[in-house]
């Protein structure tokens, strides 16, 4: 079995479009690339039932889509029998994440990814200058990451830690990593990271044999033509790693499935 479970809605012209015309292109690319089943993963800050949870400009610039219209354009690829599966990319909220949850909670999710993009409002991947980048030392960023990742890994309402060192993206490292403690999640490896100036797969394998956590696979595509892309170094890693077996979720329930 071979998933990709991170993916973003898009039209040919890389436009965001929450219709089921739009699922075909992105089915087909996975059937070409031998992907068994694919899941789409909308940032939750897209959406204006969301609006109220963001102050930031780039975030309430975006956040103009209907949560509906996305989720019924899975739901009815769904109905035509296309091997999909509705997810949602929700970012770390800090305390606000059982008030996010709530709103996420009437949706019939398969899985939901858990980001963290920003840390109290500053962002990791915006820029090597910018961001958290700006404002704490290298080591400090990355202790404040894990640490972020941990508790939402532990609130519950996130099933998939998707590209879980993310920190790494600019290349930035401190001396020695301190990994955490995570429980009760799946991690994606992401070929997304191949196309950073960090140039490698999220996680590194140390992550993975740290936590010892079950996997998915993830593109992070943003277009159809990505699907499944480099998905044979994401196969590398995973077998490096000890992993037989790959994540399927349906109705936010999990099982294992032998990987490839
Ligand atoms: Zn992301
Ligand atoms: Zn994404």
């Amino acid at each position: 079995m071979i998933v990709d479970y991170h993916l973003h809605l898009r039209d040919s012209e890389e436009r965001i479009a929450h219709d089921v015309d739009a699922v075909e292109p992105f089915v087909e690319t996975a059937a070409a690339r031998g992907v068994d089943e694919i899941g789409f993963t909308e940032h939750v800050y897209y959406f204006r039932q969301t609006r109220r949870l963001w102050d930031r400009p780039d975030q309430i610039e975006h956040c103009v889509y209907d949560l509906d219209a996305y989720v019924e354009a899975v739901l009815e690829a769904k109905r035509r029998g296309l091997p999909v599966k509705l997810g949602l990319e929700v970012d770390y909220v800090g305390e606000r994440q059982h008030e996010l949850a709530a709103i996420l909670g009437p949706y019939p999710w398969d899985y939901l990814l858990g980001s963290v993009h920003w840390i109290d409002g500053l962002s990791v991947d915006g820029g090597p200058e910018r961001g958290v980048w700006a404002e704490w030392p290298v080591d400090e960023v990355w202790r404040r990451y894990f640490e972020a990742l941990a508790e939402l890994a532990g609130s519950g309402h996130v099933d998939v830690l998707a590209h879980p060192d993310l920190a790494k993206i600019f290349g930035l490292r401190p001396e020695r990593i301190e990994y955490p403690d995570l429980a009760g999640v799946a991690l994606e490896i992401s070929t997304a990271g191949r196309y950073k100036p960090v140039g490698r797969l999220y996680p590194d394998l140390e992550l993975l044999q740290h936590t010892g956590l079950p996997i998915t696979l993830a593109s992070d595509a943003h277009a159809p033509q990505n699907v499944g892309r480099d998905f044979a170094h994401a196969l590398e890693l995973a077998r490096a790693a000890g992993y037989e077996t790959v994540t399927v979720f349906d109705q936010r329930s999990s099982r294992q499935e032998p990987l490839g």
